[in-house]
């Protein structure tokens, strides 16, 4: 068993259970990628067993503090189970759900999806790649399903050394890759094998159904969805009674699936024939611009753009675009208009977002109420000691 011994004082982190050890925090000792190291104290204390990870700053991230603990095919059917098992005590209305969660569920740099009867897998760091073998038969065993994809094509792969790899690993060679998932009320179509992330957006179903109660609520005349990507909060607007949505997104492939999952939905026209949806193939930031300078206003506006900021070194820049969005929504609001504001970027605090959002207001030279803050879904938990788990994170505003 190869060991890994920190310099001196750099003990603390994995002494308050955070699972991750950086390079510069090594004194000595080296291991392959994947391979389980010991990690000890300056003074030759075990703290941790981990993956090594050689080509990652992130260079070992924790399988367990248990000194006790075996790191086998056991201890991954235990782990894989126990994330399973806990989606119970979450209220997931769906057919689809994140049923492990990275480090959240103790198995760090894997996610997997359920969506119906198919699992999706990422396998993103040197830890989860060497036990894959291992970890694709217990997520079997774990889930009793057949059919699983893979997807491991995230960029964290290749901070980890690793090259991409997608496709079918286990119930068929090949096949369609579509499916239909159900939430709330409504169904949304997806392809587990060109969609983003995984396929979809789960992280955001309980934000689409407080949406689609604030529609149901106030009876939207004019909604505005940017960075609609497949059209879940179209689609939720919608069902929740908005006359009419526009979405917005720079993808035509997004789009085309969007419109299609507002048909699928029953939803493409009211009673009298009207159109309730259009598709805009265009840049948010410009298109805003536009509408402002029309002189257009819209009653609730959702703004959920792509990761700005993927770390904190990048906050800055992305603290610029994210506040000029919000400055350009909340000036196409009337008063009492609804701004479903969100943030994916785990480089952007819960904090830092409030104060750009607030900042935005100012120079739109509008206030408003903050009524909700709004997170990712349970299924996508975080933990008490890993607070790098809290990536996603909304305000709901309304326009005084
Ligand atoms: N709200 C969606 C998820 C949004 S993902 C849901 O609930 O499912 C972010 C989307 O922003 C992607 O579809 C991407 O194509 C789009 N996008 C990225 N940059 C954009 C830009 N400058 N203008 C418009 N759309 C953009």
């Amino acid at each position: 068993m190869k060991i890994i011994r920190l310099r001196v004082g750099k003990e603390r982190s994995l002494q308050r259970r955070h699972p991750w050890v950086f390079d510069s925090a090594i004194a000595k000792g080296s291991a392959d990628a994947g391979e389980t190291v010991r990690i000890e104290s300056s003074e030759g204390q075990f703290l941790a067993w981990a993956a090594f990870s050689p080509n990652s700053k992130i260079r070992a991230r924790v399988w367990s503090f248990d000194e006790s603990q075996r790191i086998d095919a056991a201890f991954f059917q235990a782990r894989l189970s126990e994330a399973v098992a806990a989606r119970h005590w979450f209220h997931i209305d769906s057919d689809a759900c994140r049923l492990v969660h990275a480090e959240s569920d103790g198995l760090p740099g894997l996610v997997v999806d359920r969506y119906g009867d198919t699992l999706v897998a990422q396998f993103g760091s040197a830890g989860v790649e060497r036990w894959k073998p291992v970890l694709i038969d217990a997520l079997l065993a774990a889930t009793g399903l057949t059919k699983l994809y893979e997807r491991s094509d995230t960029s964290s792969r290749k901070l980890e050394g690793l090259s991409p790899s997608t496709g079918w690993l286990k119930g068929q060679a090949s096949g369609p890759t579509q499916r239909v998932l159900r939430e709330h009320q409504w169904r949304l179509a997806l392809d587990v094998a060109t969609g983003h992330k995984t396929g979809f957006y789960l992280d955001q179903r309980d934000s689409r159904q407080r949406f689609a109660e604030w529609a149901a609520q106030r009876q939207f005349a004019r909604v505005l969805n940017c960075y609609s990507y497949t059209g879940g909060f179209t689609v939720a607007a919608l069902v929740g009674g908005a006359q009419h949505v526009t979405s917005i997104d720079s993808s035509a492939l997004a789009l085309e699936l969007a419109k299609a999952n507002v048909a699928l939905n029953d939803l493409a026209f009211d009673a009298q024939g009207q159109s309730r949806a259009d598709f805009l193939d265009a840049d948010v930031n410009a298109t805003l611009r536009r509408f402002l300078a029309e002189g257009r206003q819209f009653d609730a506006i959702v703004l959920d753009p792509p990761k700005l900021a993927p770390s904190a070194a990048h906050a800055e820049r992305a603290a610029r675009a994210y506040k000029d969005i919000n400055r350009l929504a909340l000036q196409l609001l009337p008063p009492g208009g609804v701004l479903f504001t969100f943030s994916c970027s785990g480089g952007i605090s819960a904090d830092l977002f409030h104060k750009i959002v607030a900042s935005a207001g100012i120079d739109a030279g509008v206030d408003g109420f903050i009524a909700e803050r709004l997170g990712g879904a349970p299924d996508h938990p975080m933990t008490i000691n890993f607070p790098e788990g809290e990536y996603l994170k909304g305000l709901v505003v309304v326009r005084r």
